[in-house]
């Protein structure tokens, strides 16, 4: 059973790779950034305070897959609380189970699992197969990001989505409990300059190069 770990800031590409990646290999696939979504648009909801740790906590305990399906969690309001509730360590601990039993047990008719994140290969799923890093530079990401809340109609403006990004960036590097950090043993792949088309070559060529091996 084949388990790929793939981290990266974002607006890296590295959800859409991930998707593809599922696709192509016949993998369960879990974005983990959907896990800390889910919790966070549950804190919004239910208006918990975030200095009530101890009342996040125990929602963080009850997100299940049919939690992740709200597009409602797609929002850069939620992606910004969700990474303040990722900095609580009891959090990620009590979404890690969920993601490890994911990766090690997806349905049997799949050839194993795919998760997209900040820690999977560092720390979720350390003995992944294959691990990638797939990062861009900051300005390539906001591009990027602007172009896809057009696409579903909210309009933004740049300097603030890029400001949004920068600050998100820094918490999820800096936090103290599994901070997004390149695996030594993980492959990056800068898309920068990248069309969509090529970077997702380039992946599919890290990973046939390990199947080969
Ligand atoms: O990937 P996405 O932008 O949806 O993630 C939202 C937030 O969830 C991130 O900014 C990060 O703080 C947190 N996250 C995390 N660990 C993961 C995935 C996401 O801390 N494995």
């Amino acid at each position: 059973m084949m388990i790929i770990a793939i981290d990266g800031p974002a607006g890296s590409g590295k959800g859409t790779i991930a998707k593809e990646i599922a696709l192509k290999y016949n993998l369960a696939h879990l974005e983990t950034g959907l896990l800390y979504r889910a919790l966070a648009f549950k804190v919004f909801e239910n208006k918990i305070e975030l200095e009530n740790r101890t009342q996040i906590i125990k929602v963080a305990a009850t997100i299940t897959l049919d939690d992740l399906e709200n597009v409602k969690l797609r929002s850069e309001e939620i992606g910004n609380l969700a990474s303040k509730v990722a900095t609580f360590p009891e959090v990620r601990q009590a979404l890690l189970e969920f993601q490890r039993n994911f990766a090690n047990s997806p349905p049997p008719s799949f050839n194993g699992a795919v998760l997209d994140g900040r820690d999977i290969g560092t720390f979720v799923c350390p003995q992944a197969n294959i691990k990638l890093y797939i990062t861009a530079q900051l300005e390539v990401r906001a591009e990027r990001r602007l172009k896809e809340l057009q696409n579903r109609g909210i309009e933004s403006i740049y300097t603030a989505v890029i400001q949004n990004m920068r600050d998100r960036d820094l918490r999820d590097a800096s936090r103290q409990q599994a901070p997004l950090k390149i695996a030594k043993d993980a492959h990056i792949i800068d898309t920068s300059s990248l069309s969509f088309d090529d970077m997702l070559k380039q992946s599919i060529a890290v990973i046939e190069q390990h199947l080969k091996k």
